[in-house]
């Protein structure tokens, strides 16, 4: 399941990496061609201003100076032109004069006549007669030509004296050099979708199940949670439905052998109850909605509580319970809550401990905390573990735990709560020595 969603998280990115990459890439193609346009535009146009005052006297009419010696010869160009030679030269100089983007400028006269010629190159194709044309009508045009796969931009444009279209300027620049950025961004877009292609589904794939990996985590965590409750559930059903049976199957049963039957069936119904609430404070705090009712509480007070409350529980188990808890030790927290976890530790210590063994309760006051811990001189618990104890349903020693009664839960409880207030849970233990659990509590409130 989480393969798949992995899998279609990454087709997803690499659907959205490529699509952002190809906007970007073709609206800054297109803003860049726009403005590379204008900005040639402009420049042409204040040349072609710059070349009608430079021919400015020869637009009257007639043959001009301003027509370069060498070109004047092939401004009516033959087109039946033999010099293969001459051609071929010509043609390089055509060609190296629009790869330069060297500005290109001819002159004409309000008859069409060519007046003047800034190169005295014959570039293929220019001037542009019907342009020359429109601009003698005085219409401005700016047009793109290709030439042998060169783009030259043209600009035409009437040149106007009092009122009057007296000629017409057509300028042209080859546009090579101001394309190689263009190039060069279609290339890098290009380039990026094709890299992009390549590495947006493994590395899509790579980090989506890398994220997908504590959901994954907490998902197994629950399912084992819930099989394991469900297990923990069916010991206690068992029993009952197999105590019902007998009591019903078994007419010849004394009152007092049937009245003990239904007491056990009571207790099991008892445990399943206790178990049941133990599974709801975990679902609960796993969703961060343990309800605290937080006061000002003196964990001195709470300890005692607890210890009184176990007295008899201690005499009984042969263990002798003491009490360390003289100065008030004040923290803010639920009273409930806390008491819960140091029954908990409490009960622990007294199941762990064999007779005659001692169970300490502590409450002491720490730099920024307030303290309860529960010190014991039991059968203590392995390095392995201790970091797995406040696990759900852990038990270290697996059969003496069942024959307490624990479900591995009580620590976690223990644990939630506390964590509920910003504290912690610390553990030290030593197998066949003894442990101590210790809770610990902020003394401001958060
Ligand atoms: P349980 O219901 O089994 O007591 P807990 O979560 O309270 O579950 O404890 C988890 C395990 O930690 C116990 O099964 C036991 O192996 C170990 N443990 C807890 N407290 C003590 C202690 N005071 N001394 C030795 N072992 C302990």
């Amino acid at each position: 399941m989480f393969r798949a969603v992995s899998r279609r998280l990454a087709l997803l990115n690499a659907i959205v990496v490529l699509a952002v990459l190809a906007t970007v890439g073709t609206a800054t193609y297109f803003y860049l061609s726009q403005r590379i346009e204008t900005e040639i535009d402009d420049e042409l146009a204040s040349r072609a201003t710059a070349f009608a005052q430079l021919w400015a006297t020869d637009f009257s009419g007639g043959a001009s100076s301003a027509v370069t010696g060498e070109r004047s010869s092939n401004a009516q160009r033959s087109p039946e032109r033999d010099e293969d030679d001459h051609h071929d030269e010509e043609d390089d100089r055509a060609e190296e004069l629009i790869r330069s983007g060297d500005t290109i400028a001819y002159g004409f006269s309000g008859d069409g006549q060519l007046i003047g010629d800034l190169r005295g190159i014959a570039v293929p194709g220019l001037p542009i007669q019907n342009s020359i044309e429109t601009a003698l009508s005085g219409k401005t045009t700016s047009e793109t030509i290709e030439v042998d796969g060169d783009q030259i931009r043209v600009f035409s444009t009437p040149v106007i004296d009092e009122g009057e279209v007296i000629g017409a300027v057509q300028v042209g620049m080859g546009l090579g050099p101001s394309l190689e950025m263009l190039t060069f961004i279609r290339r890098a877009t290009f380039g990026g979708l094709f890299l992009g292609a390549i590495l947006a589904l493994p590395s899509g794939l790579f980090l989506a199940t890398r994220s997908m990996r504590p959901i994954r985590h907490a998902f197994e965590r629950q399912q084992a949670f819930v099989a394991d409750a469900s297990h923990e559930l069916r010991t206690p059903l068992t029993l009952i439905r197999a105590e019902a049976e007998y009591l019903q199957q078994t007419p010849s049963l004394t009152h007092a052998e049937r009245r003990d039957g239904e007491q056990r069936i009571v207790d099991e119904v008892d445990s399943m109850t206790s178990l049941v609430g133990n599974l709801l404070l975990l679902a609960r705090s796993d969703g961060s909605s343990v309800p605290l009712d937080k006061e000002p509480l003196d964990l001195s007070a709470v300890a005692a509580v607890a210890a009184d409350r176990f007295e008899e529980l201690a005499k009984v188990r042969g263990v002798s319970l003491m009490l360390a808890a003289g100065e008030t030790v004040t923290v803010y927290a639920d009273r409930r809550a806390i008491e819960q976890a140091l029954n908990v530790l409490i009960d622990n210590a007294l199941s762990y401990t064999p007779t005659g063994g001692t169970v300490e309760v502590t409450a002491r006051r720490t730099p920024g905390a307030g303290e309860l811990s529960v010190r014991d001189t039991g059968i203590g618990i392995e390095s392995k573990d201790l970091d797995r104890i406040f696990e759900r349903f852990y038990r270290a020693d697996k059969a003496r735990s069942r024959a307490t009664g624990g479900a591995g839960l009580g620590l976690s409880i223990a644990k939630s709560l506390v964590t509920a207030h910003g504290g912690n849970v610390r553990v030290e233990s030593r197998p066949g020595e003894g442990s101590m659990f210790t809770i610990s509590l902020p003394t401001r409130s958060s």
